[in-house]
């Protein structure tokens, strides 16, 4: 019989970490599932696992022999393909699955963004000679990197893929990022445009301020379509519902 807390958290944000540590101080043995791809990532409180499953079949394996009682996908609002096998993989097991998912950003008075629905049509809306904050992680900058008439400062935690044109400049930061420091980057560095997805929460948010302020235009990819599951934007509603799928 499976332990009846045994909590499996999809992880790799720092949301991921904060449902961790509530969970292990409210008594659950919780086993956080990181990607493998950070090198130095900060983590969480309770048993750690690292790399790929092996698509929904291998999750599904994996599930079983650990004796998962609940999943908790608290995954990046872009990763699709987790949630997706996360989905399939609990649908077949009748596991209880439920998603942590932070609130869009939404546009305010003074902004001007635009919407594009991928990586690729981001770089296609820039207009020639842009110089460019890109903020989308290292996995997706090779469109941006493929116009010789771009350049600018791509900023990610861990290094590019792939040596950068040289009008780029590789900026390797962890957040939080607050928008006195970002404004004073796009000035610094002669930013013209602002490129990045729409991942939502409050640690990121200083660069949208900043464009605001200093009335730069924002190319702002839309999320994927995630799978319909349970859903939940705050802690405390998800860790009401984790004690109401465990209860007896
Ligand atoms: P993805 O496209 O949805 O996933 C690709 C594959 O990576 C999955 O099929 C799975 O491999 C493996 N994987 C992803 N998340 C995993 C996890 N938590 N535990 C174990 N395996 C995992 O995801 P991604 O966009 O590459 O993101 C990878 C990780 O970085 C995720 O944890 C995500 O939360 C985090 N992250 C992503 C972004 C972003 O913009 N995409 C931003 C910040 C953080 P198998 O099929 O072999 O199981």
């Amino acid at each position: 019989m499976p332990d009846k807390t045994r909590i499996l958290i999809l992880g790799g944000t720092g949301d991921a970490r904060m449902l961790a540590e509530g969970l292990v101080a409210a008594g659950h043995e919780v086993i956080t599932s990181l990607a493998g791809v950070t090198e130095h990532p900060v983590l969480p409180p309770g048993e750690i696992r690292q790399g790929g499953f092996g698509g929904a079949s291998g999750l599904r394996t994996y599930l079983q022999s650990a004796g998962i009682a609940l999943v908790i996908d608290a995954t990046h609002p872009f990763a699709a393909r987790m949630s997706a096998h996360a989905a399939d993989a609990c649908r077949s097991l009748n596991l209880p699955l439920l998603r942590f998912e932070r609130p869009q950003w939404q546009p305010r008075a003074g902004d001007r963004w635009t919407f594009v629905a991928s990586t690729e049509d981001a770089a296609r809306a820039l207009p020639s000679g842009a110089r460019v904050l890109l903020t989308i992680g290292r996995q997706e900058v090779a469109p941006f990197f493929a116009r010789p008439d771009l350049s600018g400062v791509a900023r990610m935690i861990e290094a590019p893929p792939a040596e950068p044109p040289e009008k780029w400049t590789i900026l390797r930061q962890r957040p939080p990022f607050e928008t006195g420091a970002e404004m004073a980057l796009m000035a610094l560095t002669g930013i013209t445009h602002l490129v990045t997805k729409n991942s939502g929460g409050s640690s990121t948010q200083g660069k949208l301020e900043a464009a605001r302020k200093l009335s730069l235009p924002v190319v702002m990819i839309e999320r994927p379509v995630k799978p319909p599951v349970l859903s939940f934007r705050t802690d405390e509603d998800l860790f009401t519902a984790v004690e109401r799928a465990l209860s007896p």
